[in-house]
């Protein structure tokens, strides 16, 4: 199977499953954003929910925050964002498309003479390169002139950075500690692109450590293992993480040191999490530029400094991309192709099917009382529409991990078949047993 295939087939599954759809796709769409469906939403929800858990809830270090999506103006020159967020862009004069200074399609130097488009094959038309800034752009209130300009955030962390004094003066904190956040975010990509991996509108979890500087390095290598062991709990294939180490001509303005840790996708290896090392650059540019002092003082050591900062940094999309391509596989059973994402019970979004066998002998009465008792407690699905291997290769497509079968000896006998997506073996369960036999299963693998 080629691998352009795989990513094909899974915005198909993810299309016809209710994962994702393109954005007003009645009206043709919207260039690279994309909306979550019914399973796409609780797959997300189940990757942030597993992340704020592993981020707040779990430590004693970190607070959580959620800051708004409209932050002053001045919060992006002193991150540098106005100046700086940009790319080198050229125009075609004659088909009007831009393309990115580097593209690896222009053939010739762009404003040259020689240089071709690599849309219409027009030779000469391309402008020399002009810096275009990521950021969108709007205004507030009722007039539209450059005071009132405000962006949409390009990324969460400088919520972070300005409310970490608000966050430390309220909790009880004391550094090391962090500040989490969950959130969307914008940019404006000009070669946006394979699914949701890179998308104008994302949402990203990330985190600030705040640490004494001098100990920065040994809490930069402490969070990459963290975060490439949190990764690596999501059940995906170890043998496709890995880190990749940012060299100095890749450094970001503020970074010290940055490891991305990617994911071998069917279009290459690719950045799914940052960690950095932003030493004080950006509360050293937030004091700066709002001329309020953000300095920490340690009462025990009698001392004032500026924490360096430590950065996790994580779409929540790619996470959930990443999910689905390593969860995707075809396999041939019984002369047939069974599609399966076989998601970690724990991400799935639906976690069991429910079926009576047969419409008839009262197996449709319990089997609906079967699901109520566990609806109130998992998200489940009924379904007794069809064959029974139909509804399962249903449910092994939307990844569901358990199919929960009402029968003649679960009306007479009190027990139900578990049958379980990847290995497709079933267990014979007491109906009392049900709940805790699945709640173990789907928490503890
Ligand atoms: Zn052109």
């Amino acid at each position: 199977m080629a691998d352009t295939t795989i990513m094909d087939k899974l915005v198909s599954l993810a299309k016809r499953r209710g994962f994702v759809f393109q954005s007003s796709e009645i009206y043709g769409g919207l260039g690279s954003v994309w909306d979550y469906g019914p399973l796409g939403v609780e797959l997300k929800k189940n990757v942030k929910d597993r992340w704020w858990h592993a981020m707040v809830h779990a430590r004693e270090d970190i607070e959580g925050l959620d800051a708004a999506i409209l932050m002053h103006p001045k919060v992006w020159e002193a991150s540098g964002h106005v100046a700086g967020f940009t790319d080198p862009l050229v125009d075609c004069k004659h088909c009007k498309n831009r393309f990115r200074a580097d593209d690896p399609r222009i053939k010739g130097t762009p404003g040259q003479p020689d240089a071709q488009c690599p849309v219409c094959g027009s030779k000469g038309t391309l402008t020399e390169p002009r810096l275009f800034n990521l950021m969108f752009k709007t205004f507030m209130g009722p007039v539209e002139d450059q005071a009132a300009v405000v962006y949409l955030r390009p990324e969460t962390a400088q919520g972070i950075y300005v409310n970490y004094l608000n966050v430390l003066n309220s909790s009880r904190q004391r550094i090391p500690f962090g500040i989490a956040q969950i959130g969307k975010a914008f940019r404006n990509e000009i070669t946006p692109g394979n699914f949701i991996f890179r998308t104008r509108e994302f949402e990203q979890m990330e985190m600030q450590f705040f640490v004494k500087p001098g100990t920065d390095v040994e809490w930069f290598e402490r969070w990459r293992a963290w975060r490439m062991e949190w990764h690596q709990g999501l059940g995906l294939d170890p043998a496709k993480l890995r880190f990749s180490q940012h060299g100095p001509g890749e450094l970001a303005h503020y970074a010290k040191a940055a490891f991305d840790i990617q994911y071998e996708f069917p279009f290459g290896w690719q950045e799914i999490e940052g960690v950095h090392n932003r030493t004080d650059f950006d509360l050293g540019r937030h004091q700066q530029y709002s001329g309020k002092k953000l300095e920490y003082f340690d009462q025990a050591a009698n001392e004032r400094y500026l924490p360096y900062i430590v950065e996790t940094s994580a779409g929540a999309d790619r996470v959930a991309l990443t999910l689905m391509v390593d969860a995707y596989r075809e396999e041939q059973v019984e002369g047939e192709t069974r599609v399966v994402l076989g998601f970690h019970p724990a991400i799935a979004p639906i976690k069991a099917g429910v079926f009576p066998l047969v419409k008839k002998d009262g197996m449709p009465a319990l089997a609906t009382r079967v699901y109520q008792a566990l609806r109130r407690r998992l998200p489940v699905f009924y379904d007794d529409s069809g064959a029974i291997g139909r509804r399962y290769r249903r449910m092994d497509e939307a990844g569901t991990p358990f199919c929960v079968t009402i029968d003649g000896d679960s009306v007479t006998g009190g027990t139900v078949t578990v049958r379980h997506r990847d290995s497709m073996t079933q267990d014979r369960v007491a109906l009392d047993q049900l709940d805790s036999y699945l709640e173990a299963r789907i928490r503890g693998s």
